[in-house]
């Protein structure tokens, strides 16, 4: 099978620490108690208070005119290419952005544009290679429409765009007339490192969307944010696309309990990234790259121990990790503490040392 997700191997022992993804977070008792007393309505007819009440919040958060929820990230940024793009226009994005490497070739399939990959270290361009980028406009080239930003570049390790790279970016677009779309599926954790606003963050990006199913702990939701005209659009493209949904207050309120109690506490997920990537750094063999937020890749080469094999042993203590383009990826989050940070380790470095 290649595209039904495989299911866990039969007798590995459940997982005690999961570093395979903030993705698998799950929803606290706190925040499950918040869904279910949810005020709902029939969120596709415009009666759910709870995803008003969210969508409201989100588009004063990130200084947007308007916002709309979104079942996942996938589709906020497929609904933002469909809103930005017409067939046969081109996006400007990091070789190794999701839009490009993660979504199934959904912005080529539905939307018939194509994606241009800058290169640039920790999965960041530089103003520099935006410039050279530009295409000059004539009957040959695809005209250009979109310059996109992954904010943190998830397989640059969570990297960190700093707001005045972020800003010099927009103006480039801007300056040449292209639109530009932020995918902040972790946002807040860049945010939270950088000790800047969401909105300043975003101030230079027409559309900009944040994931509730990452380090912030919700169930399901995404709120994508953007002017009024281009939220009416993107409104379009969610009916079309079968999200438009029914009681979405139960899970919109889950993210409205992420955003009360979930942000600040990234810095935690920050601080435990930074000590596995510390203990990592001491293992013979080991190479690991210095983390900005709460994702630290790491490989093992001197180790005589083959990325699979590893994953497999921890796997067998309990220890989920993931194997990303051939480097392992450990995550942080909010079900992960700081104790389970040193098992996580000695568990990779007893397998490492059985050579
Ligand atoms: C997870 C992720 C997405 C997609 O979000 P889903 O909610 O899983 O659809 C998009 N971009 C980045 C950078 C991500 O990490």
């Amino acid at each position: 099978m290649v595209h039904a997700p495989e299911r866990p191997p039969a007798g590995a022992p459940p997982v005690r620490i999961n570093l395979y993804s903030d993705t698998q977070t799950r929803p606290s008792p706190a925040m499950l108690d918040a869904m279910m007393r949810a005020e709902v309505g029939d969120e596709q007819h415009g009666d759910d208070p709870t995803v008003h009440a969210l969508c409201d919040r989100m588009a004063a958060l990130m200084g947007k005119e308007a916002a709309v929820f979104m079942p996942s990230g996938t589709m906020c940024n497929v609904a933002s290419t469909l809103v930005h793009c017409r067939p046969g226009e081109e996006i400007i994005a990091h070789e190794t952005a999701h839009i490009l490497t993660s979504e199934g070739g959904a912005h080529a399939a539905l939307g018939s544009v194509q994606i241009l990959p800058l290169k640039g270290p920790r999965g960041m361009y530089t103003p520099d290679a935006l410039r050279g980028a530009l295409r000059g406009k004539s009957r040959h080239t695809p005209t250009q429409r979109l310059v996109e930003v992954e904010q943190t570049a998830n397989t640059g390790g969570g990297a960190v765009w700093a707001k005045a790279t972020l800003d010099e970016i927009a103006g480039i677009a801007h300056g040449a007339g292209l639109s530009t779309h932020m995918d902040g599926a972790r946002l807040m954790n860049a945010c939270v490192a950088a000790g800047v606003a969401p909105a300043d963050m975003a101030a230079g990006f027409d559309s900009v969307w944040l994931d509730f199913t990452k380090g912030l702990g919700a169930p399901l939701g995404a709120v994508l944010c953007g002017s009024s005209e281009f939220i009416d659009e993107a409104w379009r493209w969610k009916q079309r696309l079968g999200g438009a949904m029914r009681q979405a207050g139960v899970c919109a309120a889950g993210c409205l309990y992420a955003l009360d109690h979930n942000v600040d506490r990234l810095a935690e997920d920050h601080a435990n990234a930074k000590a596995l990537a510390r203990g990592l750094a001491q293992m013979e063999g080991v190479e690991v790259q210095d983390p900005d937020t709460n994702l630290v890749f790491f490989t093992i080469p001197g180790t005589g121990v083959a990325a699979t094999e590893l994953v497999r042993r921890v796997r067998m203590e309990g220890v989920a990790l993931s194997l990303l383009g051939g480097r392992l990826r450990a995550c942080t989050h909010l079900d992960v503490t700081a104790p389970m940070i040193d098992q996580a380790l000695s568990a990779i470095r007893t397998a490492l040392s059985r050579g």
